[in-house]
C-alpha cells in the first residue's frame, strides 16, 4: 500500500542542534544495524521507517557492512526510499560509513582514501542516493595517517557525494587530532558517533569535552546497551530477542544475575518516574543537553514508538542522578 506520512510528524519530536553547526537532528534516531538486512523481513523494516518517519525521527543510521549479510541493509533501505520516500529525501537525514572490513583484499578495510571513496560509491549505488547526509569514518585506523582519511572525507564532501562528514569510535586525543585537520581543511564535520549507555561511560573521560570545544555534536549508539537496559531480559531471554538471535554482538553470558540486579533496579526507578527503563536510558544519555540524538535500534514498531514517548520526561531530578550513580556502582 502506497505510505502517505503523517501530517503530524513534526509535532512532537524534539530537534537539538549538532554542536555549534546548522544541522539539527531529531532527540531520537534510527539505526539500521539489526534488523534490516538480508535475512530480516522486508515488510517489518519498512513499517519501522514508515513508523519513525511519522514520529519524526528524520535521521537514519547506516553503514556499508550493515547486514547480514553486508550491505543488505542499505540494499532494503534503498528499497523502502524508493517505494515510501519518493518526495520526502529533502526531510531526510542519511548517513552511512566505512571502516570496518567490507570487501576482501588490502582496499576494503580501515581508512585508506582508496577504500572510503570505493565504499561511498558503493554505498550511494546500493541505496540509489546521489548523495548521503552524513558520511563516517567509522572506526579508527592506526596504520594509515590521519591525513590521507580526513582528505578522503574531505574530498568526498567536495565531490557532492556526502554533505557532511562525522567520526565514530575515535578516542579523545585521536578525534582532536582529526577535528583539527578537518578544520584546517575546512571540511563540514557536524558529529562523532560513540558507543554511549548508562552502562558504558567512556566517552565521560575527555571525549564530550573535546567535542564541545570543537562545537562538534554527538550522537550514541547502543543507548539501551544493546537491549539490556529495557524490560527485554527481566523475565528471561524471549525467543525473538538479540540475544537469543543470530547476532554474536549480544551473548546471553552477558546476561549475569549481578547485570540483571542493575537492570531490576533500574526499572523500578524508571517505573518511579513513570517511565520504562528503555525511555529512561534515552533520557538519561540526552540529559545535560551533551548528546545531540540517541542512537536507538529497534525490532519492531513498538520499541520506535517507546522510545519516542519517553521525550516527554526527559528532565532527572539531582536525587534519581544520585540512585542511577549507585544504582550502576
Ligand atoms: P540499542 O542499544 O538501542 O539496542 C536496540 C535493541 O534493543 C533493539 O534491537 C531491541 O532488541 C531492543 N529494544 C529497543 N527498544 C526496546 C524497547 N522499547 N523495549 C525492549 N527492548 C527494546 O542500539 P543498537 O545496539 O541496536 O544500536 C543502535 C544503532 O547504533 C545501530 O543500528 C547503528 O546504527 C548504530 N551503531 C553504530 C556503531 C558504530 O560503530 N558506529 C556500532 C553499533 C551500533 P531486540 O532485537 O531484542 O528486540
Amino acid at each position: 500500500m502506497s505510505y502517505i506520512p503523517s501530517k503530524e510528524r513534526y509535532d512532537s519530536m524534539v530537534y537539538n542542534r549538532c554542536g555549534r553547526t546548522g544541522l539539527k537532528l531529531p532527540a531520537v534516531s534510527l539505526g539500521l544495524w539489526h534488523n534490516f538486512g538480508g535475512n530480516d523481513l522486508y515488510e517489518n523494516g519498512r513499517a519501522m521507517v514508515r513508523r519513525a518517519f511519522d514520529l519524526g525521527i528524520t535521521h537514519f543510521d547506516l553503514a556499508n557492512n550493515y547486514g547480514p549479510p553486508p550491505g543488505s541493509a542499505e540494499e532494503n533501505f534503498g528499497r523502502i526510499l524508493n517505494a515510501d520516500f519518493a518526495g520526502y529525501r529533502d526531510e531526510m537525514i542519511i548517513s552511512t560509513k566505512a571502516g570496518y572490513l567490507m570487501w576482501p583484499g588490502p582496499y576494503g578495510d580501515f581508512g585508506s582514501k582508496k577504500y572510503l571513496v570505493a565504499s561511498l560509491d558503493q554505498s550511494l549505488k546500493r541505496m540509489d542516493l546521489d548523495y548521503v547526509d552524513i558520511f563516517y569514518h567509522h572506526r579508527p585506523d592506526p596504520n594509515t595517517p590521519l591525513e590521507e582519511t580526513m582528505g578522503a572525507l574531505d574530498l568526498i564532501v567536495r565531490q557532492g557525494k556526502a554533505l557532511y562528514v562525522g567520526l565514530s569510535n575515535y578516542k579523545a586525543d585521536r578525534a582532536k587530532e582529526a577535528l583539527d585537520i578537518l578544520r584546517r581543511l575546512g571540511t563540514p564535520v557536524v558529529i562523532h558517533q560513540p558507543r554511549y549507555s548508562m552502562m558504558d561511560r567512556w566517552v565521560e573521560d575527555g571525549l564530550l569535552d573535546v567535542l564541545d570545544e570543537a562545537g562538534v555534536g554527538s550522537i550514541a549508539y547502543s543507548p539501551l546497551h544493546k537491549g539490556i537496559l529495557t524490560n527485554r531480559y527481566l523475565g528471561g531471554i524471549p525467543q525473538d530477542s538479540r540475544a537469543a538471535g543470530s547476532s554474536v554482538f549480544l551473548k546471553p553470558e552477558e546476561l549475569t544475575e549481578e547485570v540483571l540486579g542493575k537492570v531490576r533496579r533500574l526499572d523500578e526507578l524508571a517505573r518511579q518516574r513513570g517511565q520504562k527503563l528503555s525511555q529512561m536510558a534515552v533520557a538519561w544519555v540526552l540529559r545535560g543537553g551533551r548528546v545531540t540524538s540517541a542512537l536507538i535500534g529497534a525490532s519492531k514498531v513498538s520499541q520506535i514508538e517507546d522510545a519516542v514517548a519517553g521525550l516527554g520526561n526527559l528532565e532527572f531530578s539531582a536525587e534519581e542522578l544520585a540512585a542511577i550513580e549507585d544504582i550502576l556502582q
